[in-house]
């Protein structure tokens, strides 16, 4: 009778931790689509990016309001990006497995604040080739503070791990600096020169979106040179930047070299896997190269719920 209870228990607990996740990814997309612009996450309240119709709460339930409005906006009809329903999904799935790895544990909660963040710097990530520092700054913090509420590391592994994630991909970035350089020299033109003739055609307001998603201030530069250059500098500083901030807060919340090192290598072959198929679809002159920030999220994710088995079999094989 017992054992019924607690199993009866436990199904209320996973109903609840899916709907939970699922509108904790509800949140994700206002962060999502906010942080990049620079916005408030909390005010105004959700509108329709097309006819700015103020989104009411029952057209705002997580999943089910996509599927019963069809995914267009009751008022005007524009369709709603998949994106919604499927951060909310995501993260109402990363929340059921999480429980059901941890329990209803402080290791749950701090593992599921985790990869919310990690959804949040992929959707940015994806649609604006960058990783907010907003997010993965504060996130090393919050790693390094979860070490302190958890058994499975000390304050010593989440910091190994800050600087084994930080420092392996700076590594990859100074290399990358160098052939940078060496392909400047090659071509007989700079990096800064290729992105103004790649900027040339835009207009000034244009200009200044541009500028607004590096977090350039448009009031420090005026005049179109200025933002130009402006924006090539931060394009410049941007390549793998933001990665190593990314991979020094998985580094505090995962704790010690090895899951790096995991991460590194699931990312590595999720990007084989998936980026190369789709930078062959989208042809080569995509102006962007595919983003790194949603692979080592997903390794990341892939390491908490399945590392401890995969590197078991990884080492059984070989026997
Ligand atoms: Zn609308």
């Amino acid at each position: 009778m017992i054992d019924l209870l607690r199993s009866v228990d436990s199904v209320w607990l996973f109903v609840f931790a899916f709907i939970g996740g699922a509108c904790v990814g509800s949140f994700l997309n206002v962060c999502i689509y906010r942080i990049p612009r620079g916005e408030s996450i909390v005010f105004p309240p959700s509108r329709c990016p097309s006819c700015g119709q103020r989104i009411r709460f029952f057209d705002n339930i997580p999943i089910l309001s996509y599927l019963l409005l069809r995914g267009r906006c009751r008022n005007c009809g524009s369709p709603i990006s998949l994106q919604y329903p499927l951060v909310e999904f995501l993260s109402a799935i990363i929340s059921l497995l999480l429980l059901k790895q941890f329990g209803p544990t402080v290791e749950y909660v701090g593992y599921f604040i985790f990869a919310a963040a990690l959804i949040v710097v992929s959707g940015i990530d994806l649609a604006h080739r960058i990783v907010p520092d907003r997010i993965s700054l504060p996130g090393i913090l919050a790693g390094l503070a979860f070490s302190f509420g958890t058994a499975r590391m000390t304050v010593l592994d989440s910091a190994i791990g800050i600087l084994a994630g930080g420092g392996s991909l700076l590594a990859v970035t100074l290399g990358y600096a160098g052939f940078v350089r060496l392909r400047e020299r090659f071509r007989g033109t700079t990096h800064q020169a290729e992105t103004e003739k790649a900027l040339k055609g835009l207009s000034l307001e244009e200009l200044k979106k541009e500028a607004a998603l590096y977090a350039i201030d448009t009031d420090d530069h005026p005049n179109r040179k200025e933002l130009m250059k402006a924006i090539g500098e931060a394009q410049k500083e941007g390549m793998g930047g933001g990665d190593i901030k990314l991979l020094a807060m998985i580094g505090a919340f995962l704790g010690g070299w090895r899951p790096i090192l995991f991460v590194i290598l699931v990312a590595s072959f999720l990007g084989c896997v998936v980026g190369v198929p789709l930078m062959v679809m989208k042809g080569r002159d995509s102006k962007y190269a595919i983003p790194f920030g949603p692979f080592l999220g997903a390794g990341a994710i892939v390491y908490l719920l399945w590392g401890v088995e995969i590197m078991g079999w990884y080492l059984t094989v070989g026997k």
